[in-house]
């Protein structure tokens, strides 16, 4: 009886200081996930991040990549349904990129934090949405544990940031060669504690990271020993830590929305994407598909598909719900129009 009393009460707590995170509701508004995917196949917290590769002829033959941070890449179908599982090892964040040369050819390269052996895992996505392993020699960070990654890219090079439990952040450039990928470090710098979430900004050569526990900060991309900006504090209105995932939605070539998952309050905060001012926050509420919570990485893509003609969003779930029991881990995706229309 005292153990139910006791789980009870944290539970009320829990919901109390959730709401309480959420202060200022007029600011916030709820959507419901359209599509869920395959669950991973392993138990506990296992799903983590993702990322959503175009297909370059046929838009509704897009994937999207997630990480079972047990075991590897999963590859999914725009319905969420299991395409591939490759057994990569403890892949934690991942990121894509097309058009990097690769033996005078234009492709799409897909990174990964790969904490089984601390590297940074280098694969071409074909046409069929298989992957393709590129490394000709291991990516070794120097970092004493990785963590987040993200991508970046300029007018003709290709880079991957890669973030570290302690708060290190390094900058490397891939390059080709005929044998396949290599790393190329280019710098470290220390952010300041645990660090994870990072999305880069291509067109305005901004990096953007989440300390975890104390802000989202703006970094220049092409040099970050350059002076940070700050974007949000884990105490600021609606925000709550840890900041994990963060994405950007491209509304037109330079504006859209930079989204936010605020991991304390089981929401998602989103800036515009040119002032970085806080514009609103949204939450997945359960509707024929569960909810989301304790989420880790997000995306968003504003590519138009059949189903989805301004893009979607996609979350990883804490607990994952299929008719009332507790499944194994996966992403939910929610159509974005259902966001824009929250945002007006
Ligand atoms: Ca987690
Ligand atoms: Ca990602
Ligand atoms: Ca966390
Ligand atoms: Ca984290
Ligand atoms: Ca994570
Ligand atoms: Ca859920
Ligand atoms: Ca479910």
């Amino acid at each position: 009886m005292k153990k139910k009393i006791l789980v009870l009460s944290v539970i009320l707590v829990g919901m109390v200081s959730c709401q309480k995170a959420l202060k200022n509701k007029k600011l916030v508004f709820a959507v419901h996930a359209v599509t869920e995917t395959t669950p991973v196949k392993t138990t506990d917290d296992a799903a983590d991040d993702m990322c959503v590769w175009i297909h370059p002829t046929d838009v509704e033959k897009s994937t999207i990549i997630g990480t079972n941070k047990k075991q590897g890449l999963c590859v999914y179908n725009l319905k969420g349904e299991l395409l591939y599982n490759y057994l990569v090892g403890k892949v934690n964040n991942v990121d894509v990129r097309d058009g990097f040369d690769y033996k005078g050819e234009k492709i799409s390269v897909v990174t990964a934090s790969n904490r089984s052996n601390n590297t940074v895992t280098v694969h071409k996505v074909n046409n069929d949405g298989t992957l393709e392993d590129l490394v000709q020699e291991p990516i070794k960070s120097n970092l004493a544990e990785i963590y987040g990654l993200c991508m970046y890219q300029t007018s003709n090079e290709t880079f991957v940031f890669l973030s570290g439990k302690s708060g290190g952040v390094e900058k490397w450039k891939l390059v080709a060669t005929e044998f396949g990928v290599v790393g190329e470090l280019l710098t470290t710098i220390q952010i300041g504690s645990q660090t994870e979430g990072m999305v880069a900004d291509d067109v305005f050569g901004f990096v953007y990271i989440a300390e975890e526990d104390v802000a989202l900060w703006k970094y220049n991309a092409d040099d970050l020993t350059k002076e940070r900006v700050l974007v949000a504090k884990t105490d600021e209105v609606n925000l709550k830590d840890d900041f994990e995932g963060v994405t950007i939605y491209k509304k037109s070539k330079d504006t859209g929305y930079l989204i936010l998952s605020s991991q304390g309050n089981n929401s998602y905060a989103v800036f515009d994407r040119v002032s970085n001012q806080y514009i609103k926050s949204f939450t997945i509420e359960e509707g024929h598909i569960d909810g989301t919570n304790d989420t880790d990485g997000i995306d968003v893509t504003s590519v138009s598909f059949s189903n989805f003609p301004k893009g979607f969003f996609i979350a990883q779930d804490g607990q994952n719900k299929d008719a009332d029991v507790i499944s194994n881990q996966n992403f939910k995706i929610v159509d974005f129009k259902d966001v824009l229309k929250g945002l007006e």
